[in-house]
């Protein structure tokens, strides 16, 4: 008793059609994909989907998003990361979200990637101070709930954010210097050992669906002996190690004021690049940054419409590509690009990096963006033997597209409508581990009025207290702001803006 899929296109992203489609039935026993033919029949009790009008692809693997950022949505807009980040992620006078909140925000951001045809997040959550069991716990019963595949963080930051920036002393009063310094950071020990636990205890969780991954924030946010400590941790449990890495300027201009040169040339000395390791962003590379990352069998998640809205900068998408690193894409959260959309993504990555070298033959094709939005972060998530391909022997998760829709009328080219006109909207099903979690466009695995419905009753506290939080923090913008342009008009090593004026800097 299984799912067999009759007669429906298919992009397989496998090794030997990639996003070709092609027409072929697939059948699906239990978790996994055990057949995909042209003349197939269904087995006795299968439920049988007529694939005529339908496309069938991987499900999207979001290969960098912060579920935290939920309740953020919408709420800002033009400032740069570091301005950005102080009220996101507040520097000031934040305290644990209670667990039922934390289950609250995990569900609506599963309902909403499911529902776009995202099946597998890699979840990098963070809590203030740090995080703790309780809030772990919510997000994994969250999404064991309601079906969605995850590699799931216990995001760290071990330094004071005043020796994470450069300049910021010099803008900031010593009073509130000291009262940033006065906040509990945890320690290595204490956070290696939390994830220790959380290896043990969680990892594997829903059948093998839900793993924990280690996540120091960013080499400068976090010691050497951290860093080194959760690379190891990650190889030890065969997991990710996600870490943010120049995402801005600023952090270019905070390796060589505090590092004595490239972030990740500092990083691979430590022992901190490994095949574990997924880089956040990886925008403001050097051709030698992107050489060693290659070597180590490092991945990139790409985020280009967060890196869009946050003014980051535009990553070397081709650079990447020749130097042979393994590319993932991702969403980022969903306040600083305000919706977990992979669709979106995919097509800002097909289009961005068209208007950066003239010689279109390196333009991304819709093979390549496609790959990236699902083999590539399949990859970089340690998932590339589970999911990421239809194949036989794969996880079944996949996406079925109704054809009947406008963004495939009239029907041309499946592979490029799918980049370039499709959003989502024409999603019918999508099948996690074999088990549908999304019909007629809507999950099903979870009562979905009863979670809006919670939401409605809980979002004046929320509110509240984010409007509280801003007020606290607002009185930091301006030092920021300062540090903000001294570190864009400082000399760095390459320039990811697209503006000529700054072309000088380099
Ligand atoms: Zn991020």
């Amino acid at each position: 008793m299984g799912i067999f899929i009759r007669n429906a296109h298919v992009i397989t992203m496998d090794a030997s059609t990639g996003s070709e489609p092609i027409v072929r039935s697939i059948r699906i026993e239990n978790d996994v994909v055990t057949a995909i033919a042209a003349d197939l029949e269904p087995g006795d009790g299968d439920t049988i989907i007529d694939g005529r009008d339908r496309l069938v692809t991987p499900g999207f693997v979001n290969a960098h998003t912060h579920s935290w950022e939920t309740f953020y949505k919408g709420r800002y807009d033009n400032m740069p990361l570091e301005m950005w980040m102080a009220m996101a992620y507040p520097i000031l006078g934040d305290s644990r979200v209670e667990p039922d909140l934390v289950r609250l925000r995990s569900t609506l951001f599963a309902i909403e990637s499911l529902e776009a045809g995202v099946t597998t997040i890699v979840d990098d959550v963070l809590e203030n101070p740090t995080q703790d069991w309780a809030q772990l716990s919510a997000v994994f019963d969250a999404y064991e709930e309601i079906g969605i595949r995850a590699n799931i963080s216990g995001h760290v930051i071990s330094k004071p954010f005043v020796d994470t920036v450069p300049f910021i002393a010099d803008h900031l009063s010593p009073k509130v210097t000291a009262e940033i310094r006065s906040h509990p950071v945890p320690t290595t020990q204490e956070y290696l050992a939390f994830s220790r636990k959380a290896f043990e205890q969680y990892h594997g969780r829903g059948n093998g669906r839900l793993r924990y991954m280690v996540a120091p924030s960013a080499p400068q946010r976090c010691g050497a002996e951290l860093l080194v400590g959760a690379t190891q941790l990650a190889i030890e449990f065969d997991a990710e190690c996600h870490i943010h890495v120049l995402e801005t300027k600023t952090q270019l201009v905070t390796g060589t004021e505090m590092y004595g040169g490239s972030l990740v040339e500092y990083m691979g000395r430590i022992g901190a690049l490994s095949p574990n390791t997924t880089l956040a962003h990886g925008i403001w590379l050097t051709e030698d940054d992107m050489s060693m990352i290659a070597a180590a069998g490092t991945s990139i998640s790409h985020n280009p419409i967060s890196n869009l809205k946050l003014g980051s900068g535009i990553a070397p998408w081709h650079a990447l590509r020749t130097a042979g690193v393994n590319l993932g894409l991702g969403t980022d959260g969903c306040s600083s690009s305000d919706s977990p959309r992979m669709l979106d993504v995919v097509k800002a990555a097909a289009l961005l990096h068209k208007v950066t070298n003239p010689d279109f033959t390196t333009w991304p094709t819709v093979d390549a963006v496609l790959h990236a939005g699902t083999v590539g972060g399949a990859r970089s998530a340690l998932l590339q033997d589970t999911v990421g391909t239809v194949e036989v022997g794969m996880q079944a998760d996949l996406v079925i597209f109704d054809l009947d829709t406008m963004a495939f009328t009239p029907r041309q080219k499946l592979d490029r409508q799918l980049v370039y006109s499709e959003n989502g909207s024409s999603i019918d099903v999508v099948i996690v581990a074999g088990r549908i979690v999304v019909q007629g466009g809507r999950v099903t695995t979870v009562d979905r009025s009863a979670v809006l419905a919670e939401l409605a009753e809980r979002l004046d506290e929320i509110v509240a207290r984010q409007n509280a939080l801003d007020s606290l923090n607002k009185p930091l913008l301006d030092a920021l702001a300062a540090m903000y342009d001294r570190a864009v008009a400082t000399r760095g090593t390459v320039n990811r803006f697209s503006d000529d004026e700054r072309a000088w800097l380099v």
